[in-house]
């Protein structure tokens, strides 16, 4: 017989499992959770490498020690996780040039502090674009504005670092009015903490999942409402209902259908949606931007690159922008393994994603000899994550593209009929964090036309709402705690 649900929620990622805690909380708990790998956490995914459980998704908490908690680190701190602060002021004295040696340390600092004063700029163009309601230019043509774009090895290699280090695209691409400055770090602060823990940065999604999922005495997720390996190609809806059928033909209806997947997986036809979706929900998901950020691992017999304090990151300013640009030695993550870790973009993320490991592998040993000399040790271990080619995933995570308007980006996330949307790229601030899948998955059970999904919510949320419920219930949302006082309050 076929399952029957209130709401399905369609991945296992943060989003999703916030989503059906949400959900949970409120009194809604026969949900189904369809997800199509075998592991909850979605793109927060740990891998073993030599020996070192490393983490080929999200790595950072990012934005801490600011105005606002950021949720995640609280979630970090009460789990204890190991977390290592990532300081990234020395870079000056480590960038290192295409053809060898280091840059000069007051040159490199001139250089950098230029791309600070040019990002001010655009910052304060943003500023006064958005006050005079004028529209959108890339953070690119800002740098024009100021008759400064990077051309020179180095100039190129700050300028990917501040930008494509973070959006995965370049500035080109990148919208300047949704970006500077970004939320993420206006609201919960400058630093970035880098986790690197034995039980991987997924436990902050077992974290959400523990507060209303079953697991076993081993720890084992076990509950009967989590259905691994079942992946989504059609979601149906009537006035009635959803239908939900996976590939290996199993069939799911409920009054409800939550879909968590990326809009990355969106901009596919894997999900082939029943009708289709109406022409602006198309319209306004596909120009939204999955970025690809690859970050590659290495392994040595031993250390050659300079290790000790404010030597942690290092540049390679080679003459094609983006070209194996940003380096971490992981010392003081994993003390002994002499890992390295090279962090590639967009379009060289697509062609590496396209050739074998040993091409990638060839690639990185040629810039490490320029940067470091010829006589240095073939790498024991290699691992190039492919998040593009994946099916599931077709990226890592949304970037603003130049084009998208608020009201688009509002469409992202509206609901059709019976069907809502979640996910990083829903987050009405932090699209492309974890904290925003987080935040995205409380808040679609509960935005403006929402109501019908959670009706004993309507109350509460119409007083607290007022004017712009979707706003306000956003920053009623931002802790946990919060939203789950309020829905228990009234359930
Ligand atoms: P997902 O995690 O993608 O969850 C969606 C789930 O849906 C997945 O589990 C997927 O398997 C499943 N799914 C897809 N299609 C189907 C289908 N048809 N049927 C059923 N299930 C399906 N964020 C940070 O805050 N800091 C960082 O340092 C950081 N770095 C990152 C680096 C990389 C390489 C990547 C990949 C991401 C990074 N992020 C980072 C972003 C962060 O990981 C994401 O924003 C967040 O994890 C997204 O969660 P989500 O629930 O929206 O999506």
């Amino acid at each position: 017989a076929d399952v029957t649900a209130s709401v399905i929620v369609v991945g296992a990622g943060m989003s999703g499992i916030s989503a059906a805690k949400t959900l949970s909380d409120a009194g809604i708990k026969d949900t189904v959770i369809l997800e199509a790998t075998d592991r909850i956490g979605g793109r927060i995914r740990e891998q073993e490498f030599g020996g070192l459980n490393v983490e080929i998704g999200a790595n950072w908490v990012e934005g801490v020690n600011g105005n606002e908690l950021n949720p995640i680190w609280d979630m970090a701190n009460k789990l204890k996780l190991k977390v290592f602060f990532s300081d990234y002021d020395n870079l000056y004295a480590n960038t290192y040039k295409q053809a060898g040696g280091k840059y000069e340390s007051s040159f490199a600092q001139s250089a950098f502090d230029k791309a600070d004063d040019l990002e001010k700029f655009g910052e304060s163009v943003s500023k006064k674009l958005t006050a005079t309601r004028q529209e959108d230019i890339s953070i690119l043509v800002s740098q024009r504005l100021k008759n400064q774009v990077p051309t020179t090895p180095i100039d190129m290699a700050i300028d990917y670092y501040k930008y494509d280090y973070e959006f995965a695209e370049p500035p080109r691409v990148t919208s300047l009015i949704n970006t500077q400055p970004l939320s993420t770090f206006a609201n919960f602060g400058e630093d970035l903490y880098f986790v690197a823990d034995p039980r991987g940065y997924s436990s902050v999604v077992y974290h959400v999942a523990r507060q209303f999922l079953t697991f076993d005495k081993s720890g084992k997720l076990t509950d009967p409402r989590v259905k691994f390996n079942k992946i989504v190609t059609e979601i149906e809806q009537s006035p009635s209902g959803v239908i939900v059928k996976t590939e290996d033909g199993t069939v799911y209806r409920a009054k409800y259908v939550m879909v968590s997947v990326s809009v990355g997986v969106l901009q596919t036809k894997l999900i082939d949606f029943v009708p289709d979706l109406p022409p602006w929900k198309i319209l306004a998901a596909y120009q939204f931007d999955m970025a690809v950020y690859t970050k590659i691992f290495i392994k040595f017999p031993h250390k050659f690159w300079p290790t000790g304090n404010g030597t942690e990151f290092f540049l390679y300013a080679h003459d094609k922008r983006g070209y194996y640009t940003i380096w971490q030695q992981l010392e003081a993550q994993y003390p002994g393994a002499n890992a390295l870790l090279v962090t590639v973009t967009d379009d060289e993320s697509r062609r590496i994603e396209q050739q074998s490991d040993e091409e990638t592998k060839a690639e990185v040993m040629e810039v490490l000899r320029d940067m470091f000399g010829k006589n240095i040790p073939e790498p024991t271990d290699i691992l190039v994550p492919k998040w593009w080619s994946n099916r599931f995933f077709k990226g890592t995570f949304s970037n603003w593209p130049i084009g998208v308007t608020r009201f688009e980006y509002d469409q992202i996330r509206a609901p059709v009929g019976r069907i809502y949307f979640t996910g990083e790229h829903t987050s009405e601030h932090y699209n492309g964090y974890v904290h925003g899948a987080y935040l995205a998955g409380m808040v679609a059970t509960y935005t403006t036309d929402s109501f019908k999904l959670i009706p004993s919510l309507t109350q509460p949320f119409m007083s607290c709402s007022g004017i712009d419920s979707a706003k306000i219930l956003i920053r009623c949302a931002k802790y946990g705690q919060y939203a789950g006082t309020i829905l228990s309050q009234r359930v």
